[in-house]
């Protein structure tokens, strides 16, 4: 495994201690790298009203954009599971591959995510996560 993998799936995977996770008892966390060599954390908060809660990239990508960056997203690495079992490879679901799709295109960018597991690391391009992307083109 690259060391900037390690690195990356080992932020997502702290990160995933912040997790506000009372409902699922499954803590997620994810990690952005950029360009210019910075990261953003964030990790799910769920809600009393199930249909709130907030994934950990979600969470991750307003926190980038809510504070007016716009770097180019080169890697993503989602880790996770309930704390103390055996956890499978994390992938981020459906709205967040969109959601870091937005933030990607911003500057034309098809990261690479990494979606962690207790003991595999499944890589992919957020292009071949989310084929046939709707984006901010579309609207031009
Ligand atoms: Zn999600």
């Amino acid at each position: 495994m690259s060391s900037e993998r390690n690195d990356l799936v080992a932020k997502a995977r702290l990160a995933a201690k912040g997790a506000y996770a009372p409902y699922s008892g499954f803590h997620v966390g994810a990690a952005l790298a950029f360009e210019d060599g910075s990261v953003v954390t964030g990790a799910n908060v769920e809600n009393a009203s199930y249909g709130l809660s907030l994934c950990a990239e979600t969470v991750a990508v307003s926190k980038v954009l809510s504070e007016g960056a716009r770097g180019k997203l080169v890697a993503v690495a989602v880790a996770g599971g309930k704390p103390g079992e055996r956890t499978p490879i994390v992938t981020p679901c459906g709205r967040c591959r969109q959601v870091l799709h937005e933030l990607a295109q911003l500057r034309g960018a098809d990261p690479v995510i990494w979606c962690a597991g207790d003991e595999d690391v499944l890589e992919m391009r957020l292009s071949e996560l989310l084929p046939n992307a709707f984006g901010p083109a579309a609207l031009d």
